[in-house]
């Protein structure tokens, strides 16, 4: 009897079909799975920019656009690679087809332009693998319950891609990328950053959501879920069998290390309410109507001053400052604050690891480290198994490497 098919999932980047030249690649590379005798279903993201260029004309027509418009434009990068791979597949001999999100569908919350996806039916796509079929399916893309094409926000691709994996109960689910593996920080920002074999989901999931964007976060959080086995790898590189890194299991990691990753994101706009009467209820007062707003709030700190007048300073995502600013002009007299501080010129640097649950000390590591360099921290904040900062952005290279070197991390 003969067994059935390995299924695995390889997911594209934006600079791994940037240009015909390198969907051509890419086309080869999943004839290489092919000719394994797998069978593959493929997601692809828009060519490099072109995502930013579609929110760029929205934006620039109107800043708050119609958000069923703007997933109109914004999609479109996508539904363009999706044909062109499977022309370019088509070209070496390879039957395929291209699947938009709606066709296949998948369906999500009705939330534009970050939608969560809540079903993908796959039973087109194993139907369409079964025939010899390679499906290229459209990332980043699904139909709201208005029926219209939502998106799943920024980075949302490898979100599609752990979906369809779910969904065709696939072996593997591989993020084909610009760089080689999941490191220990951004490559790009620390040379001495170190490729990881393996990292747990829990630890991608926090890494991803402090800004370490090789994953997007709702993926890691899906792929856990749906204990799909996701591996990061380079588009460019050549093919072994070793190659990039898996995100797994605790149980699967002997020797856990205390620190496994920093990241950073500029996606912070620090706001202070200065001089407040200090009483009980003034955190509420401000936080409940943020709340309401569906402004998330990520790090705080509150001083009082021997005078009896309070400050509090918290962050939001700089997409969320002009609302928070709305809310806290609306609860000034509950309040009756001084002023509001705004600052853009932040950055976030959080330094993530398992290990931090039993160990003591790690967060003094962090804050010698910033003094050593004269690095001021304006906030702080921490979870079981992370610990972030906010500080002066033009600190960023420097607060990355001397973190990295003084956590052990960097390559040899
Ligand atoms: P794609 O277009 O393939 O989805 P992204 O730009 O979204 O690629 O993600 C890959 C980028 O993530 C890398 O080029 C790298 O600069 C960045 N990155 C940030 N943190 C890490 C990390 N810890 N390990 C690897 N890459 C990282
Ligand atoms: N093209 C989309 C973006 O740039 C989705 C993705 O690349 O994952 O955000
Ligand atoms: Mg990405």
């Amino acid at each position: 009897m003969s067994m059935p098919p390995v299924r695995i999932v390889m997911k594209f980047g934006g600079t791994s079909v940037a240009d015909l030249d390198r969907i051509r690649i890419v086309a080869e590379r999943v004839k290489h799975e092919r000719d394994k005798g797998h069978q593959v279903a493929v997601v692809v993201s828009a060519m490099a920019g072109v995502t930013n260029r579609m929110v760029g004309y929205c934006h620039s027509l109107d800043a708050s656009c119609d958000p069923r418009e703007y997933d109109a434009v914004v999609a479109s990068g996508e539904q363009v690679t999706s044909g062109l791979t499977a022309i370019a597949l088509q070209a070496i001999g390879i039957p395929a087809r291209s699947w938009q999100g709606w066709q296949i569908p998948f369906r999500t919350d009705g939330a534009h332009g970050k939608a969560r996806i809540d079903t993908v039916d796959g039973a087109a796509l194993l139907a369409c693998m079964a025939d010899g079929i390679v499906p290229v399916i459209a990332g980043f893309q699904g139909l709201g319950p208005d029926e219209r094409i939502a998106t799943l926000g920024r980075g949302g691709s490898d979100t599609s891609a752990v979906a369809v994996a779910a969904a065709i109960r696939a072996e593997r689910c591989d993020i084909y990328t610009d760089v080689d593996g999941i490191y220990t920080t951004d490559p790009r920002i620390v040379k001495k950053a170190r490729k990881l074999d393996r990292i747990t989901f829990e630890e991608m999931l926090e890494l991803a959501s402090v800004g370490a964007k090789v994953l997007q976060t709702r993926s890691v959080g899906l792929a856990m879920r749906e204990k799909v086995r996701v591996r990061v790898l380079s588009s460019f590189a050549p093919e072994t069998d070793e190659a990039g890194s898996l995100v797994v299991d605790e149980e699967e990691i002997m020797e856990k290390e205390l620190v496994t990753g920093i990241a950073y994101s500029h996606d912070e706009a620090k706001i202070s309410v200065r001089r407040i009467p200090d009483r009980p209820g003034i955190a509420a007062a401000i936080f409940t109507p943020l709340a309401k707003a569906r402004i998330n709030v990520d790090m705080i700190v509150q001083s009082t001053g021997a005078d009896g007048m309070t400050n509090l300073t918290f962050t939001v995502g700089k997409a969320d400052q002009a609302g928070a600013l709305d809310v806290l002009e609306g609860c000034r007299d509950d309040i009756s604050y001084g002023e509001i501080q705004t600052a853009h010129d932040v950055v976030k640097i959080s330094v993530v690891g398992i290990g931090m649950r039993s160990h003591a000390g790690m967060a003094s590591t962090m804050f010698q480290t910033l003094a050593d360099r004269g690095i001021n921290m304006q906030v702080i904040s921490t979870s079981e198994i992370k610990i972030s900062v906010l500080i002066d952005a033009e600190y960023t290279e420097l607060a990355m490497r001397a973190l990295h070197t003084a956590y052990g991390l960097d390559a040899n």
